[in-house]
């Protein structure tokens, strides 16, 4: 496996491969690799002839009080599980590298970026978007591999690359969850023990949400209680949102019907947890 830090390498590599008519997978990662990144690695791995993995907190896409400076970074353990996984190159670039001096240009898709996730990160979705295109035209993948669990995220990529013409295919893969339901996160190993516990409450919060839709809950209302009670339950939980959303729009449902998507995110201490569940009545 290659470690390459200059964008220009990777650019280069790319390029040779791409004369060779090969396929390139991508999956972009902020590091602290778990089980939800490996299966995205190895999902490209089957799909493409060469994989490229980022590491890369990007520092654009963190507000001012957020957790930038103390963000996990587990590097030699991530490099090992990217070369256990088959990974070719494993593109690690500097913030300077990303974001040299004299740089302004920033991607933004404002009807999505400004819901849900949107209003407590103001800025973070076009820090999203920005690396991702960049990102994009550095390694010029063929695909690009995201997890379901950043709902948001994913249908926000979707969009800059049809509207931007990017021509990278979007494969948008299942969270994989820890055995009681908790989706997978760089952001667990920072629950204490007594809210490692609690926070399987936001997955549980959907089953019951399912659960409702499947018995014939007729308002949208009425299944948003039911999953905003069991949050309650837990008394170091504190909602965010818990919505039914359009799968496509993200915008709220008014009716119980077709495909629905229940979003939400939660606070447990300082932790901020997101999860959603797709369910079509
Ligand atoms: P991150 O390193 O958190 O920026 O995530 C990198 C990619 O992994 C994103 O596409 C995430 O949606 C995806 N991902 C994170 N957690 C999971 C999970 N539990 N299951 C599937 N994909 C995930």
């Amino acid at each position: 496996m290659k470690i390459l830090r200059a964008p220009q390498s990777v650019a280069a590599w790319s390029e040779r491969l791409r004369k060779e008519g090969l396929t390139i997978g991508f999956v972009p990662t902020m590091g602290a690799l778990h089980d939800g990144h490996r299966s995205l690695i190895r999902a490209a791995r089957l799909r493409c002839d060469a994989l490229v993995v980022s590491i890369f907190v990007n520092p654009t896409q963190f507000g001012p009080t957020e957790d930038l400076t103390k963000y996990p970074r587990p590097i030699t353990h991530d490099r090992a599980l990217c070369r256990a996984e088959g990974v070719d190159v494993c593109f690690e670039p500097t913030p300077d590298a990303m974001y040299p001096e004299g740089c302004q240009t920033i991607v933004t898709v404002p009807e999505i970026a400004h819901r849900w996730e949107g209003k407590t990160r103001p800025h973070h979705f076009a820090g999203v978007a920005t690396v991702v295109t960049k990102l994009f035209g550095i390694v010029r993948p063929h695909v690009a591999l995201f997890g379901q669990k950043d709902y948001q995220q994913a249908a926000l990529i979707k969009r800059l690359v049809a509207d931007l013409n990017l021509g990278v295919t979007i494969d948008v893969r299942p969270t994989i969850r820890e055995k009681d339901g908790l989706a997978m996160s760089s952001r667990n190993r920072y629950l204490s023990p007594d809210d490692r516990r609690a926070a399987t409450i936001l997955y549980q919060s959907f089953q019951a949400g399912r659960q409702a839709i499947e018995a014939g809950a007729k308002s949208v209302s009425t299944v948003e209680c039911i999953m905003a009670k069991m949050v309650a339950q837990e008394s170091t939980a504190h909602i965010e949102y818990l919505a039914l959303c359009d799968p496509a729009s993200l915008e709220p449902l008014t009716q119980v019907k077709g495909r629905i998507l229940l979003l939400g995110a939660i606070r447990i201490g300082s932790v901020r947890l997101i999860d959603n569940m797709l369910i079509t009545r």
